[in-house]
């Protein structure tokens, strides 16, 4: 076996521990977008219900102010009454005063409408803060579970890493160079062993006489084909 083989399968068997890590902690991902994504559609209801109720109150104190403004103008015709002599102009403001309360009439009717209608959206805004609460409680226990998960593999993850990065402490410099940057391409391991007399990744054949250097462990070769390393289990 070349002397390097050893710590370079070792490392890789550290690689292969924090990839399993990695895997778990992104196993516990859609559960808990699932989670935020229930939780998100309840905060959206609410925060619709609470604009609604903005809503409702602006058109409130828009007919308030309406309404204010009617009844200023009645009270200005009324005074005017009291002084003009002209009939015509008497009559004029007496007919724009039945007119305007007339209108009035009907303002305040859509004045007291729109007083049950601001009732009615805060009853819906506290229904959907119910409603969020219930999501959130029923949320927790699979929460807490998935957190506690999280911990322990998150745990299990860095004290993988710490091990990898110790085994690392054991391969030979240009040799680990060439094994992180095989690590960085597209084949899921740097090393393979030979599968009969091919590359074990790739399958492509290696020429008799690399094939030999590696048998006798007399260097790593690489497949020229796919560029992993490649050793003899044997
Ligand atoms: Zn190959």
């Amino acid at each position: 076996m070349h002397p390097d083989l050893e710590a370079l399968l070792t490392l890789q068997a550290k690689d292969q521990d924090v990839t399993k890590s990695e895997q778990a902690l992104a196993a516990l991902e859609p559960d808990v977008r699932r989670l935020d994504e229930q939780l998100a559609v309840a905060q959206r209801a609410l925060d619709a219900a609470r604009r609604a109720i903005d809503d409702a109150l602006r058109r409130k104190d828009e007919l308030e102010g309406k309404i204010a403004n009617y009844k200023t103008m009645q009270d200005q015709r009324r005074q005017k009454l009291e002084w003009v002599r002209g009939a015509k102009e008497a009559s004029t403001l007496m007919a724009e005063l039945d007119l305007t309360r007339t209108v009035l009439a009907k303002e305040e009717a859509e004045f007291m409408r729109s007083g049950d209608a601001v009732h009615d959206a805060e009853r819906k805004a506290a229904e959907a803060e119910r409603a969020l609460d219930a999501v959130r409680d029923a949320q927790a226990p699979e929460r807490e579970a998935l957190a506690g998960k999280r911990e322990a593999v998150s745990g299990d993850l860095s004290a993988a890493r710490g091990i990898r990065t110790e085994a690392t402490r054991s391969v030979n410099g240009a040799l680990l160079s060439r094994y992180e940057r095989i690590r960085r391409g597209k084949a899921p391991l740097a090393l393979y062993a030979l599968h009969g007399d091919a590359c074990g990744h790739c399958f492509t054949a290696v020429p008799t006489q690399r094939r030999v250097l590696i048998q006798r462990g007399a260097s790593i070769e690489t497949c020229e084909a796919c560029g992993v390393l490649l050793y003899s289990a044997e």
